[in-house]
């Protein structure tokens, strides 16, 4: 089966800084592919070139065969590439299903304005995606006043919203305790599985990543050093050493 997407080459520089450095690689149909590497390694980079936030300085980026790479960040959103939002300030005001409804009504293309809220538009499925994220039972709370915790699965069910292909998710679980952290990755697997959804994600916790990668990448210092299953990348030298060497 051919790739969700499919990068080569791919470089970015910032001055004499090679921040991307020749990477390639595939990700499959469903499959939950980790990018790590130290702090400065160019994981933020790569994403940021994947949904079109950075113009990369050369290499392609195909999307079921198609090139985006520098393509405009809602281009890329509207062919399918979601990420997980932070919810910001300006939606804290407004309650959990109406966030959902928000993702629902610009995923369709409908105007929304006050008159959406109150004719219900899309409340129905937004309750069904809140639901999917285990949090129907807080559908009418703002999100002023959520934990952090369900603050991040409710960025989950906003991007679910979007019906992605793909979903970026750089950093999902920082500033969660370690506990949280494993639930989150076990909650957005699980889902992300039933839809057959691809994922590309970073992440600081190993635990995290061992417990729920396919496939983990290692970049350091622009160039991509490793790629293999969890237990390949775990017995690597190489990993090793940049892991452990400092
Ligand atoms: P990571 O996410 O793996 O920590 P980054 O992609 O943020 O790494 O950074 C990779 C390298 O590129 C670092 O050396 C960083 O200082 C540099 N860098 C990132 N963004 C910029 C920028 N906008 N301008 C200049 N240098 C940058
Ligand atoms: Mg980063």
């Amino acid at each position: 089966m051919s790739p969700i997407l499919s990068v080569r080459n791919l470089s970015r520089n910032f001055g004499a800084i090679k921040a991307v450095d020749n990477v390639s690689f595939d990700l499959a149909k469903g499959e939950l592919l980790a990018l790590i590497g130290p702090n400065g390694a160019g994981k933020s980079t790569c994403f940021n070139m994947l949904m079109g936030q950075l113009k990369p300085s050369s290499g392609t980026v195909q999307l079921l065969g198609k090139n985006i790479a520098g393509l405009q960040p809602r281009k890329i959103w509207r062919m399918g590439v979601g990420r997980t939002f932070q919810i910001t300030a300006t939606y804290a005001s407004m309650t959990v299903v109406e966030n959902v409804q928000m993702a629902l009504i610009s995923h369709h293309r409908r105007l929304y304005s006050l008159t959406s809220f109150a004719h219900k538009l899309y409340r129905e499925e937004a309750l069904a995606l809140l639901d999917t994220v285990g949090m129907v039972d807080q559908a009418e709370r703002h999100c002023a006043v959520l934990a952090y915790g369900d603050l991040k699965r409710l960025e989950l069910a906003v991007a679910l919203a979007h019906d992605p292909i793909l979903l970026l998710m750089d950093e999902p679980t920082a500033g969660m305790a370690p506990q949280e952290r494993i639930a989150l990755m076990q909650l957005t697997a699980d889902i992300l599985d039933a839809r057959g959804i691809s994922v590309l994600f970073t992440e600081h916790d190993m635990d995290v990543v061992f417990a729920h990668a396919h496939r983990i990448m290692v970049l350091n210092r622009g160039e991509l050093i490793a790629n293999g299953t969890v237990d390949e990348i775990r017995n690597n030298p190489q990993v090793q050493e940049v892991y452990l060497g400092g």
